[in-house]
């Protein structure tokens, strides 16, 4: 199976700690490379994990707090001292692209590659990227400023040719686009040969959801139904469920409950206030409520 990975850069919610950075997430799909947040101090930990920046080309913004964007100028500066010359989409809210061309315009800063913003809006789920193999897309979430949270989905690809079946059988390799799409092949002598007997079954599309600040809020539930990875914030643990709901944030308790409500197959916990430093009563309350959780482990390749 391709490779689909999901790599956190920073679990750390309004301020960084001595252990855990502020949001971010790279993601490998296929050997594409696609940034979700950039917090402070982003552009540092890809240096140590030795990832060339040069192969990210998409980056998603979920929302304007600062824990969330002030890496972005960082690394999009270092990107341009580095010589880049290949285009860079950023997705994000409205006043982004106002605040990163201030900042360059106050440099005078002409970037050695394009930049193009693509606006997300709050309303309602909306297909933002698509490369044939893989979709993003962005939905509302809520939260005290505009906010969306990010789905990649895979898209169903071709049947698989079996290569055994189609030698046995004498299939000309001219067929075989035609096999992968699902058509039987008659041979010469008029005989059918069902298109089961060449192929093998697609991978099965998978899902990450990628649930940045919110509130506990079930309307998000069935955009993520039945993902295979589901990461959503949990700044508190639920005895401050109360605070949670007044700063717009939910709590371990309530992301294990939106897994569950939504047949995720996993949860992974993140965005944890600078109060906690051992996430183990974070990890086991959660699992009462659904026992597939883990938390966010900074630098942690996990394969989707
Ligand atoms: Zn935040
Ligand atoms: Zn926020």
């Amino acid at each position: 199976m391709k490779e689909f990975s999901v790599t956190v850069l920073g679990s750390s919610a309004a301020v960084a700690t001595d252990d855990r950075n502020l949001t971010s997430h790279l993601i490998n799909h296929c050997n594409s490379l696609f940034l979700i947040d950039c917090g402070e101090g982003t552009q540092f930990r890809l240096r140590e994990l030795r990832v060339r920046t040069n192969r990210i080309k998409n980056i998603f913004i979920s929302h304007l707090h600062g824990d969330h964007f002030f890496g972005l100028i960082g690394l999009l500066s270092t990107m341009h001292l580095m010589r880049r010359t290949e285009e860079i989409k950023v997705y994000g809210p409205p006043l982004l692209e106002d605040i990163i061309r201030l900042q360059l315009k106050a440099s005078e800063t002409s970037l050695s590659y394009s930049l193009i913003f693509i606006e997300t809006q709050s309303e309602g789920e909306e297909v933002i990227y698509d490369d044939g193999r893989l979709t993003v897309s962005s939905i509302p979430l809520k939260h005290r400023i505009p906010t969306t949270g990010f789905i990649f989905r895979e898209k169903l690809q071709p049947r698989h040719i079996n290569k055994e079946a189609v030698d046995r059988f004498g299939v000309p390799i001219i067929f075989y686009s035609s096999l992968t799409k699902g058509m039987d092949f008659i041979a010469d002598d008029g005989e059918i040969i069902p298109n089961g007997v060449l192929t093998n079954p697609p991978d099965i599309p998978r899902t990450y959801a990628f649930i940045s600040d919110t509130v506990y809020n079930e309307d998000i539930v069935d955009s993520i139904m039945g993902c295979d990875l589901l990461y959503h914030e949990s700044t508190f643990s639920h005895d401050l469920q109360h605070a949670a709901h007044d700063k717009m944030h939910s709590t371990n308790v309530q992301a294990a409950t939106i897994a569950k409500l939504a047949g995720a197959k996993r949860l992974m916990l993140g965005h944890f206030s600078a109060r906690y430093d051992d996430l183990s009563a974070m990890l086991s309350e959660a699992k009462k409520t659904f026992n597939e959780t883990i938390v966010a482990e900074e630098g942690v390749a996990i394969y989707i």
